[in-house]
């Protein structure tokens, strides 16, 4: 999960990163007026958007007072930056500059390590720098085990050629930057720009944090962190009932039991389905129980689904045999009032013959049960082409 620049400082205010003092998140001119009036001018102004490149976009400017603070949230509020729509911006009291710098923490999955980048030369985008001047942007692995205490955080400052009269301070920082990136399970920390004000202080100015979603169980408190406004409103359901659901832009809904298994389902119908010119509508794993619960609970959101015509259930029974699955099924189907679209069956795996048996003789309207794979995705693609 990225956060917005605003959460992403919170979380380094919380672990000691020095931000500046004080932040507001508004939704409108006016109050970014009042914000402006209570912080002191001159104030930044800036949008808040998941994306990078805001100020070359104009979405970031500093404002002289309050009603200039007005104007300026007034002109970026609804500004398209890359795709995405302002819909806040960040009112914080305006830093003076003395230098910017580059820093960030991240999960270098390539090389199975953690890595830091430093670069005295931050501020612009990164991406061109590391193109253009490889050299000027430091890459150093960083052990897990380990970690990056003052003595590691000056050696990465000293590749990234930070000047030598503000490494030490700069070090403070890096080692609080670390530490947000540890105590939050985070995948990403940057600071473009790492800032010196003219008082010689180190202030992070921006902030891109990712947080590691499958580390969520260990922090309540992420939770709150999630963009409800933009978070798909099927996917949202389906993370309600604690299922892995994604939505795809297909035709075909596709239930299994186990990553795996669904990841070459939905090979399997993109396949079949190309005759058909119709795809995966989704990827929805109901894991190793399978109960007629979890079952109900995925076809409810995938039938929910306007784009779906049809719905694949491909199971591979194991610990949980596929006699209970097909009770699951049954079960699903009492318990949702109406399963108003297609449904092909694959059981396989144990007790299969025994889950097969009871399915058939359930006769479960609209619901068609073959015994291979290819078999079902083909008819399910089928079905799916009929019904749009
Ligand atoms: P980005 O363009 O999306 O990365 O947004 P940033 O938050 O990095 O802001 C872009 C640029 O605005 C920075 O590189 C700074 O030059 C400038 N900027 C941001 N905050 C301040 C501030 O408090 N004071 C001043 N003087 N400039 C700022
Ligand atoms: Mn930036």
């Amino acid at each position: 999960m990225d956060l917005y620049e605003y959460q992403a400082k919170d979380l380094f205010a919380a672990h000691g990163v020095p931000v500046g003092s004080g932040q507001r998140v508004v939704t409108d001119a006016v109050a970014a007026l009042d914000a402006a009036a209570e912080f002191g001018v001159p104030v930044v102004v800036k949008a808040q958007v998941k994306t990078g490149g805001r100020g070359k976009a104009g979405g970031v400017k500093v404002a002289a007072d309050p009603a200039d603070a007005e104007a300026k949230a007034e002109a970026i509020l609804g500004l398209d930056i890359k795709g995405h729509t302002v819909r806040r911006v960040l009112v914080t009291p305006a830093s003076k500059i003395a230098e910017e710098y580059y820093f960030s923490f991240l999960l270098d999955r390539a090389n199975r390590t953690f890595l830091a980048m430093a670069s005295a030369e931050g501020g612009m985008e990164i991406e061109q720098l590391a193109a253009e001047r490889p050299e000027a942007l430091a890459k150093v692995p960083v052990d897990a085990n380990e970690g990056v205490d003052l003595a590691k955080a000056k050696e990465i400052l000293a590749a990234g050629h930070f000047p030598e009269s503000i490494v030490d301070r700069a070090a403070e920082v890096v080692v609080t930057l670390w530490e947000t990136f540890v105590a939050e399970d985070a995948t990403l920390v940057e600071v473009n720009p790492l800032v010196r004000d003219p008082e010689g202080a180190i202030l992070a100015l921006d902030g891109k944090v990712t947080l590691d979603e499958n580390a969520a169980f260990r922090h309540p408190g992420h939770a709150a962190l999630v963009d409800t406004e933009a978070e798909d409103p099927l996917e949202a359901a389906a993370k309600a009932k604690d299922l892995n659901y994604v939505k795809l832009d297909g035709q075909v809904g596709i239930i299994g039991n186990g990553a795996g298994l669904v990841m070459s389902t939905l090979d399997v119908v993109a396949y079949a389905g190309a005759a058909f010119q119709v795809r995966p509508a989704n990827f929805l794993d109901i894991g190793g129980g399978a109960s007629a619960e979890v079952m109900a609970a995925g076809l409810e959101i995938i039938l929910s689904d306007p784009d779906v015509k049809s719905v694949f259930v491909n199971v591979f029974g194991g610990i949980t045999a596929c006699d209970a699955v097909a009770n699951g099924i049954i079960q699903a189907f009492e318990l949702l009032e109406s399963v108003n679209k297609p449904v092909v069956v694959r059981l396989d795996g144990n007790n299969a013959a025994e889950g097969r048996r009871i399915l058939d003789a359930a006769a479960l309207p609209g619901l068609q049960r073959l015994d291979t794979m290819d078999d079902a995705a083909r008819t399910a693609a089928e079905l799916a082409a009929k019904g749009t």
